[in-house]
């Protein structure tokens, strides 16, 4: 099994790590109430997913 030489500095490690980025979550139009969503979660202002209520939004 090949195995490294030398251990790479904290710095080395750190430079690689620069292109690790947090993704923007998606968002979409609610088809229902045309609120702003995350994709692929139920509505939080309507509780809609797929066509039916999966969820009771809370009340503010
Ligand atoms: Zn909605």
């Amino acid at each position: 099994m090949p195995n490294p030489k030398r251990r790479h500095s904290k710095t080395r490690g750190a430079k690689r790590r620069t292109h690790y980025k947090a993704a923007k979550p998606s968002y979409g139009e609610c088809p229902n109430c045309h609120e702003q969503k995350l994709l692929h979660r139920a509505c939080s202002n309507c509780g809609q997913y797929n066509g039916r209520s999966v969820i009771i939004p809370k009340e503010s």
